[in-house]
């Protein structure tokens, strides 16, 4: 008790800021500028704060205050991404107004920090900051675990529409521009801040939702908002229904780019930026991906970027097919295939070459539809993945998601199954497991029908042993589709000799198959026609 206590008292939180006002100025050409206030609490004297910024950035006058107004100006200096912050004097704890100056330079190449797209109507300015690309728009604080409130402004030529995560206050006339002022947007991490002006074509669909929300679609041009015009109220029906709660956020607004973007599309809160899309099932399935991060990822933010996986898969997993993609490869394809060999969960996270993996996003999708026909194969009631993600989030909103807290609360909610070896081991892999599978019927005496023996053997990697459990999920000729957890090896006896007997039932498995000669044998033979579902079909098809 005494120790507890001791540890407590002696542990600082690291200086944390807790809101944030952003004022952008855009001209017809670029480049940026502004100026950055953060309130930062300090719960213990330091002598120096550090923030993140690009070489793109270039912080010029910076000072600390205790209030808004006056300050002590502060030493600047940077090395790499760090820049550092010093004034005369030690900070002592409270809070305090920092306030950067800063220039940036737009990027017509890349796409990260604000980026600028030339079309008909002159340049349009977009951003993309997940995970690691805010500090190349403005200083910051740039990583997942800081969610301050932002109130962004940003002074835009006369004839610019701009939007941002919040809904508009207000816009005010200047000579040749308008401000476009924000309100305080809830909680957000830097990678969620988003901001978009250009001569946008702006068409408004109205009550949507639950929340009877006016969705506005900027585009470049009429026709490039069409798809996404006709989409947005059905997605936003149908995410609202799986999460059985209305969109958590205080207005929506999605900003079509007419350039291909690397990143397909991004979540920001309130503010959707989605690449013109003319095929309308696409762009739909794409908001509802989207949607969806608003609980997973934005409302309810990952700790750490090794925590994505619990944006991305729930995402992934409750937007399900893309219209057009093979229902059946969609799974094995993204989630065991691309990616391979990077793990779900990373071991290293960090540094300016962070980027989202596949593995991560339809990875972790096919570890939660793993996860879900395991429990939906016991004969316990317990309740479903969905529910337990519902559950997670409405115990989070506004703060953070992270691996452990997840795990812990699909312990808790599955009692009967050993979630934490099986879940941790498979997000940790760095590859696919494999599962050997061979089986054979023999008789134990001439009057006794011929029985199955069935024999699997988990492998890694080469010469690995001590395996964590794998469900394995087995179907045999005529009877129903079982699991079973395989560590090492398993011998399984079956009551009758099928015909053909499949190793990954259902489909949904996270591993491959290596059947032996005569087990893929059989089922080329006898398992023709319907015997398996199409998604098993390509998990028999799919070679280890
Ligand atoms: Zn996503």
């Amino acid at each position: 008790m005494l120790l507890v206590a001791l540890a407590v008292s002696l542990a600082h939180a690291e200086p944390t800021p807790t809101e944030a006002w952003l004022h952008l100025e855009i001209g017809e050409e670029g480049p940026f500028r502004g100026r950055v206030r953060y309130a930062v609490a300090l719960d213990e004297t330091t002598t120096e704060l550090h923030v993140d910024a690009s070489p793109r950035v270039r912080v010029g006058r910076a000072s600390l205050a205790r209030e808004a107004g006056g300050g002590t100006a502060l030493a600047v200096s940077t090395v790499g991404d760090v820049v550092t912050l010093r004034p005369p004097g030690p900070i002592l704890p409270g809070t305090v107004l920092l306030t950067l100056d800063f220039t940036t330079r737009g990027s017509t190449e890349d796409q990260t920090g604000f980026f600028a797209v030339q079309g008909k109507n002159g340049p349009f300015y977009y951003s993309y900051f997940e995970p690691n690309h805010a500090r190349e728009a403005f200083p910051c604080f740039d990583a997942p675990r800081f969610k301050p409130r932002w109130t962004v402004e940003v002074v835009a030529p006369s004839r610019f529409t701009v939007a941002t995560n919040a809904p508009l206050v207000a816009v005010v006339s200047l000579a040749r521009a308008n401000r476009w002022e924000f309100a305080k947007s809830p909680p957000m991490p830097s990678y969620l801040v988003a901001v978009a002006a250009g001569a946008f074509h702006v068409s408004t669909v109205r009550g949507v939702g639950r929340g009877d929300l006016n969705v506005r679609v900027l585009a470049p041009s009429e026709n490039a908002g069409i798809a996404v015009s006709r989409q947005v109220r059905g997605a936003v029906e149908r995410v609202e229904a799986w999460m059985d709660a209305p969109l958590p956020w205080p207005k929506l607004d999605v900003v079509v780019s007419e350039a291909e973007t690397w990143f397909g599309a991004m979540e920001h809160p309130g503010l959707i930026l989605a690449r013109r899309n003319d095929d309308a099932d696409v762009a739909g399935a794409i908001l509802v991906h989207e949607l969806l991060h608003f609980w997973f990822g934005d409302v309810v933010t990952p700790r750490t970027w090794a925590d994505v996986w619990l944006s991305e898969g729930p995402a992934y997993w409750a937007t399900g097919p893309i219209p057009g993609s093979d229902t059946a490869a969609w799974f094995w394809d993204g989630g065991l295939q691309w990616g391979t060999p990077g793990a779900v969960r990373p071991a290293a996270v960090g540094g300016r070459e962070l980027e989202l993996t596949h593995r991560q996003q339809w990875g972790a999708a096919a570890l939660l539809e793993l996860l879900d026909t395991w429990r939906s194969l016991q004969p316990s009631d317990a309740p479903s993945l969905r529910a337990v993600l519902l559950d997670y989030v409405a115990l989070r909103l506004d703060g953070h998601s992270d691996t452990g807290t997840f795990v812990a609360a699909l312990a808790a909610a599955w009692p009967d199954l050993p979630v934490e070896p099986v879940l941790l081991g498979l997000l940790d892999e760095p590859g696919t497991p494999t599962v050997a599978l061979s089986w054979a019927c023999d008789s134990p005496s001439a009057t006794d029908a011929p029985s199955a023996t069935v024999y699997l053997t988990q492998t890694r990697g080469p010469g690995r042993s001590g395996l964590p459990p794998l469900p394995v999920f087995i179907r045999a000729e005529g009877g129903p589709s079982f699991a079973v957890l395989v560590e090492d090896s398993l011998t399984l006896h079956l009551g009758t000799c099928p015909a053909w007997l499949v190793g990954n039932a259902t489909g949904a498995g996270f591993y491959r198959v290596d059947y032996d000669a005569p087990a893929r044998a059989a089922l080329d033979t006898y398992a023709a026609g319907d015997a398996l579902t199409d998604r098993e079909r390509f998990a028999v098809d799919a070679k280890p």
